[in-house]
Order: C-alpha cells, then sequence, then structure tokens
C-alpha cells in the first residue's frame, strides 16, 4: 500500500526509501551503503527518517557511512533532508546527501558506477531512475575475426593493453515511477526493474506511469536478460491480474526471465 523501495543486496544499494522500510530490512538495515532515490513522492522517501533513525540509535553499526544520492533540486528529497536536522540538531548522521542530474554518476566500489538517467513522472520536480555500471575490458571489435595464433602474435608484438577497450556493462537498473525509458539506457541489462502500473492503457488516467505491455516491450527492445516488473496498481485484484498479466508476458515477444515485485515478494511470470 503506497510505500516503494528495492534493496539490491550484492551491490548494497537501496532504489527509493519508503515507510516501513527499516521494519522489513530488520538487522539488515545496516547494510545499505548508498540510498538512491528516484523522486520525492511520500510513497518513496518517508521511510527514510524512519531508517536513518534506527541505523543512528539502534545498537550496531551506528558509524557506518551512508550516501543518499537523489534528483538534484528535489523538493520532496529536500524536506526529509530538513526533517531530519530540524527533528535531530544534535546528531550527527554520517550521511552524504549527493544530488545528482541525469547523466551524473556516483562511484559504488572500485569497478561500479551508478548512473542517473532522466524518467518521466509528470509534475515539474526532477525525477530520474539509476544504472549500475560495471566497467569492464574487451577484445577491441577489428581483431574479432582472427584466431588465437594471430592474437597471441599481437599480443607479444604490442601488448595485451593495445588490442583491448573498455566497456560499461549494465548489471542493474530502477525505473523509478515512469513512462517507458529508452531502451538504450539499459541494454543488454542484466536485470531491469520497470514501473508497470496499468494492465491496460485505457486505465490511465495521466502520463505519468508505464503500462505492463510498454514495460515488457523496453525489455524487448533492450535485451534485458531479467526483468522485473514493479509498481502494479492496488485497482487490480491479483487473483485476476496474474494471469492476464501472464498471458501478456508470453505474448510480448520477451524472452527473457519476468518477475513481479508486489507486496514484498517476486512472483514468476513465467
Ligand atoms: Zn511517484
Amino acid at each position: 500500500m503506497f510505500s516503494n523501495w528495492c534493496w539490491h543486496e550484492p551491490f548494497q544499494v537501496l532504489i527509493d526509501a519508503g515507510e516501513g522500510l527499516q521494519l522489513a530490512l530488520g538487522q539488515k538495515i545496516w547494510a545499505p551503503e548508498v540510498v538512491a532515490l528516484t523522486h520525492g513522492h511520500s510513497d518513496h522517501v518517508l521511510g527514510l527518517p524512519g531508517f536513518i533513525a534506527s541505523r543512528r540509535f539502534a545498537k550496531g553499526a551506528q558509524d557506518k557511512a551512508l550516501t543518499v544520492v537523489f534528483p538534484d533540486g528535489n523538493n520532496g528529497v529536500l524536506a526529509v533532508r530538513e526533517l531530519l536536522a530540524r527533528m535531530w540538531p544534535a546528531a550527527e548522521f554520517p550521511i552524504t546527501w549527493a544530488p545528482l542530474r541525469p547523466g551524473g554518476e556516483f562511484r559504488i566500489g572500485r569497478t561500479r558506477v551508478l548512473l542517473a538517467f532522466a524518467t518521466s513522472h509528470g509534475g515539474s520536480e526532477p525525477t530520474q531512475g539509476y544504472a549500475v555500471l560495471e566497467e569492464r575490458r574487451r577484445l577491441k571489435s577489428e581483431y574479432a575475426g582472427l584466431s588465437e595464433a594471430e592474437i597471441c602474435a599481437r599480443v607479444r608484438e604490442h601488448g595485451r593493453d593495445a588490442l583491448m577497450e573498455p566497456y560499461r556493462h549494465v548489471r542493474f537498473a530502477h525505473t523509478g515511477d515512469a513512462m517507458p525509458i529508452d531502451p538504450s539506457l539499459v541494454a543488454g541489462a542484466d536485470i531491469l526493474v520497470h514501473d508497470a502500473t496499468f494492465l491496460e492503457t485505457e486505465d490511465r488516467k495521466w502520463d505519468i506511469h508505464a503500462t505492463t505491455v510498454e514495460a515488457l516491450d523496453v525489455g524487448r527492445a533492450a535485451g534485458v536478460h531479467c526483468l522485473v516488473l514493479h509498481h502494479l496498481s492496488i485497482r487490480y485484484d491479483r487473483a485476476a491480474a496474474l494471469p492476464a498479466l501472464r498471458a501478456q508476458v508470453a505474448g510480448s515477444g520477451f524472452e527473457g526471465e519476468c518477475w513481479l515485485l508486489d507486496d514484498g515478494r517476486l512472483i514468476n511470470l513465467r
């Protein structure tokens, strides 16, 4: 019921911080190193004060640093930041607030960055999604046709680095609340969590959320390996919606794994 967040445990990244976050995480509240807020709507940020207060005042790793990445200038986020400052003026929370604009990056570890990308979610406030990009190296395409022996000869002559080029692979991406995103932002992603609020376009009054079919189209066009649909409207009775959604997935042409993130559970849609 109107509380959104997504905990990516391997990268220790939280996307958004809806109400009840610290209760759901339990002892894991000290694990996240980064909270990336997609926008300042109440169902995405009101869990932040409780989460941060629990980290500060409960028994555990109270000094552990936390960075809150957010859309630069977003008033909902700035209001929460001010609430924390006024509620606990004497408390020293080990928080770094990191405003980002679309295209901006925040490094998370030695080989990964969190990239912000613009999303369309109505209103005048800035909103954005995030992609975790992993920096990798591969053989330059001009050498792709060479045999192993030829490649070895060139490595001996020019050194390994001359044959390799860096590239970035999308390990994980999250749209937050959004209309369908540009698939090129998440090409080849391992995991994409995409807004999928409406089962039918006719149910959408304002262009601020995607439909399930639109999310599947993004997944197909981007060649995503695992698509996670989230934010399915509570107007839909789940017993009726799940078969309809599974039929959409089956007929979508999207061939990867497909899950629904719903009420704290992942439901396989295959
Ligand atoms: Zn929203």
